[in-house]
């Protein structure tokens, strides 16, 4: 596993989703929980390329925070 950066925001899955707030930062898997306090209606963040490329443990970042090692 490695940990994605800045440069992943581009393929961020996030707008996307049912849980994203528009609006919001998007890439909670760098930047951590969302301030906008989201709540879950699913998460897709296991059909991101950077979830797969990266092999990242967890999702929903934007509720639980960023990804770690
Ligand atoms: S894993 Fe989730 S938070 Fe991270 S870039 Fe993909 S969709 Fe966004
Ligand atoms: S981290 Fe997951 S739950 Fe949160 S907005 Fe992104 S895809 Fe949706």
């Amino acid at each position: 596993m490695s940990l994605p950066t800045e440069k992943d925001l581009e393929r961020c899955n996030c707008s996307r989703c049912p849980s994203f707030i528009a609006g919001d930062t998007k890439l909670y898997c760098v930047h951590g929980k969302s301030a906008k306090k989201p709540i879950e209606k699913g998460c897709i963040c296991r059909t991101c390329p950077v979830h797969v490329e990266n092999a990242l443990k967890g999702r929903a970042f934007c509720l639980r925070g960023q990804a770690k090692e």
